[in-house]
């Protein structure tokens, strides 16, 4: 089931994040999808009940892709391959408002509706600046470690404001458990990895 909704959403991390969704871990997810992958990802939605919304423009991803909240905005027919964002929740409100504080550029609001802790957003709001946008902060705890998420293993779809930040290991947690009620495999995999890093 796990490896099936990987191949829907094109990597295991995405993967992960519906996971949450559905067992009521995180309340909205935001993603990036080409063109191309968003007809099967629209489609799973429809048959879970979850709402979708798409950015009418696309974003040119730097390395960091999704969490940096950098990136060059495009328009739709550009034929450049830009990545539309998607935001996924049971709840509607919920997807229009993260989609209508991206449009805005409104990193805070944007942030807090995604459920990332207050301490955190305040630090990506501070230190956000468009030429330096990796805030990543080196850690030795599984739950914060970013570091490869380039690999597909990470658990936070934020930056934490500190390797021991509090809320964000206490959200790590439990997500970890989320996935695992889930895919026990990919819980370990994941806690295995990040404590070795
Ligand atoms: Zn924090």
């Amino acid at each position: 089931m796990f490896r099936q909704l990987s191949l829907i959403f094109g990597s295991k991390s995405k993967a992960q994040e519906i996971v949450l969704l559905l067992q009521d871990a995180k309340e909205v997810v935001r993603q990036g999808f080409f063109e191309t992958e968003l007809h099967r990802v629209e489609q799973f939605c429809q048959k879970n009940n979850l709402y979708l919304v798409k950015s009418k423009f696309k974003v040119l991803f730097a390395d960091e892709g999704i969490y940096s909240n950098k990136g060059i905005r495009i328009p739709e027919d550009d034929p450049r391959p830009g990545m539309y964002f998607v935001y996924v929740s049971k709840e509607e409100q919920k997807v229009w408002l993260a989609s209508y504080h991206e449009l805005m550029q409104n990193h805070r609001d944007l942030g807090l509706v995604l459920g990332y802790p207050q301490c955190c957003v305040d630090f990506f709001c501070s230190r956000f600046n468009p030429q330096d946008v990796d805030l990543e902060l080196s850690s030795k705890n599984p739950y914060t470690n970013l570091s490869r998420r380039g690999e597909d293993l990470v658990i936070l779809s934020h930056f934490p404001c500190d390797p021991e930040c509090k809320e964000s290991i206490r959200m790590g947690e439990k997500y970890l458990q989320a996935v695992y009620a889930f895919d026990k495999d990919r819980a370990r995999e994941l806690l295995t990895q990040l404590r070795a890093t």
